[in-house]
């Protein structure tokens, strides 16, 4: 894509501890999530050689916690870019995951399955419908439904004291980890270089070029996609020898509980306040969430669980006796602003993408079109969308 490598860059990939001799690549990326492995893919795709570096195993954090909802009704209530983006990367979603499909032969549990929010008591029935006239004024189809023709769309929920329900249609649902294993072979197959157990320490750009260090290795490439969710301000870039601030990012962990039931036994996501139960194709059945500030501890701590499993089952009887089968969590990537931060380190060919926080399953279609866009055409610097 950006052609070969000048004499001089050669010089300089051989001069240094770079992992092999035509180690300068067009792209590095930093963090293999959907983020990080969506845009590798699309700038693969593109023509760049890229390589995509994880400290961990690929996918193996948020995105692959994360419960799936592809759910902008429960989530943006006022007009915003955010909520346009929303809206616009849930649109693209059919086709992102056919490509994969077509692409990797690996199937993807993804269904248009909707959403219903439900109230129980008169205060949050007025905010429901107040929310609904301000969505569809934005874009975002919301439907009042009478609770007594819910027996046929969500069987097993109790209607007892349920005062009002909003149905969101276009609202859909994903595996993440159907995503991540499909994204991983058609990454490869694009000829991406993927590098798992590989801390990136470090992040230097200079004019032209960046430099990552990786184990004491240095791997240079044109540009540089910082993807790494919730760690991602953790690592120090510098421009020039000087170090550059960039917006922070910071975990919010979340706690999620899974059941198994029969499969088809729920369709659509409902969500009453925090909590929310989605299901896979297979029955597997996942009740969310909390929301918890207080750094990178991945514990599970049995009294969030037993939170989770009290509110959800209060709304959807066939979990309310049930021993769950799994519990784990996970760490949302949040920043300061509630907002991703998306676009160019000002100076840099370094990238930003991350601080996705509840929503960057259903945001990564339209990130990764957007970074590997400005990318391949050099946009003009932006920075916090
Ligand atoms: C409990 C929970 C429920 C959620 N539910 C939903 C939902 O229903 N719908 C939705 O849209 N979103 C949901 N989310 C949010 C969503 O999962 C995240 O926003 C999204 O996965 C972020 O993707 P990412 O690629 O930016 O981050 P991640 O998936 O966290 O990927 C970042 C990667 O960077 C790597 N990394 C870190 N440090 C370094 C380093 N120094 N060098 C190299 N690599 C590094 C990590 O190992 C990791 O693999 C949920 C999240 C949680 C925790």
């Amino acid at each position: 894509m950006f052609g070969h490598e000048t004499g001089e860059e050669r010089l300089i990939a051989e001069r240094s501890n770079v992992l092999e001799a035509d180690a300068f690549q067009d792209v590095l990326v930093v963090g293999a999530g959907l983020m990080g492995s969506s845009i590798a893919w699309l700038l693969s795709k593109a023509g760049c050689r890229v390589v995509l570096i994880d400290a961990g195993s690929f996918g193996g954090e948020a995105s692959a916690a994360g419960a799936g909802m592809l759910a902008p009704g429960g989530e943006y209530r006022e007009p915003s870019p955010a909520a346009r983006f929303a809206i616009e990367s849930l649109a693209m979603y059919p086709t992102f995951v056919r490509q994969f499909e077509k692409e990797s032969g690996i199937s993807i549990d993804y269904r248009k399955c909707g959403a219903i929010e439900l109230a129980y008591d008169h205060e949050g029935w007025r905010a429901l419908r107040r929310r609904a006239d301000t969505q569809r004024r934005f874009g975002i189809s919301a439907q009042m439904l009478c609770p007594s023709s819910l027996s046929a769309l969500a069987p097993g929920l109790n209607l007892e004291g349920l005062l009002g329900v909003l149905y969101y249609p276009d609202d859909a649902c994903v595996a993440p980890a159907d995503l991540l294993r499909a994204l991983r072979a058609v990454c490869e197959c694009e000829g991406v270089r993927i590098l798992e157990n590989s801390p990136v320490e470090k992040i230097d750009a200079e004019r032209r070029r960046v430099m990552v260090r990786v184990r004491e290795q240095r791997i240079i490439g044109r540009h540089l996609v910082l993807a790494a969710g919730a760690w991602s301000s953790q690592i120090p870039v510098s421009r020039l020898g000087v170090t550059t601030h960039i917006p922070e990012s910071f975990p919010v962990k979340g706690h999620l509980v899974g059941y198994r039931l029969l499969s088809g036994s729920l369709r659509p996501i409902l969500r009453n306040g925090h909590h929310y139960i989605v299901q896979r194709k297979s029955g597997f059945t996942i009740a969310g969430s909390s929301e918890e500030q207080g750094g990178f501890n991945r514990s599970v701590n049995p009294e969030r669980i037993s939170e989770i499993r009290h509110a959800v089952g209060s709304f959807y009887t066939p979990i309310s006796m049930l021993e769950p089968t799994r519990e784990w969590t996970g760490f949302r990537p949040a920043s300061e602003s509630h907002a991703p931060t998306i676009g160019r380190v000002p100076g840099t060919n370094v990238w930003l993408a991350y601080g996705h926080y509840r929503n960057g399953i259903l945001l990564a279609p339209a990130t990764a079109h957007l970074v590997s866009h400005q990318i391949t055409e050099c946009a003009p610097q932006v920075t916090g969308r």
